[in-house]
């Protein structure tokens, strides 16, 4: 019977410990979603628009730090800077970062391919 006892012990120590992994994991999570303003890749500033004012804020020193409401930047700790969707997507493109939406020049090459002799008849003008 005390073998018993003592397995149940330990059983409900165990649930504790997992429950309270569980509940770090959980904190970490929220900081992390917290700080993780700074965008990578593919950048999307209209879904970034949580709000759907068109405006966004961004570090004028960190371009891809981008949050839908004021505050600082993890980065470098500067106040980020209220710019309007337009005006964002246009300082991403400007240094370098993709944005959601925007064609890159690759990727327009074969809307704008053009017939060989088409081409060839104005190189010749
Ligand atoms: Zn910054």
């Amino acid at each position: 019977m005390k073998k018993l006892l003592l397995i149940l012990i330990i059983l409900s120590a165990l649930t504790f410990c997992t429950e309270q992994n569980k509940e770090a994991l959980k904190e970490t999570k929220a900081e992390a979603l917290k700080e993780n303003i700074v965008r990578k890749g593919e950048i999307d500033v209209v879904t970034l628009d949580e709000n759907g004012d068109e405006k966004l804020w961004q570090c004028p020193m960190d371009w891809n730090v981008l949050d839908d409401k004021a505050g600082n930047c993890p980065v470098c700790g500067m106040k980020l800077k209220e710019y309007t969707l337009d005006e964002t997507k246009a300082n991403l493109i400007k240094h370098g970062h993709k944005v959601k939406g925007h064609e890159t020049p690759e990727g327009v090459k074969d809307d704008h391919g053009q017939p060989e002799d088409d081409h060839k008849g104005m190189s010749h003008e």
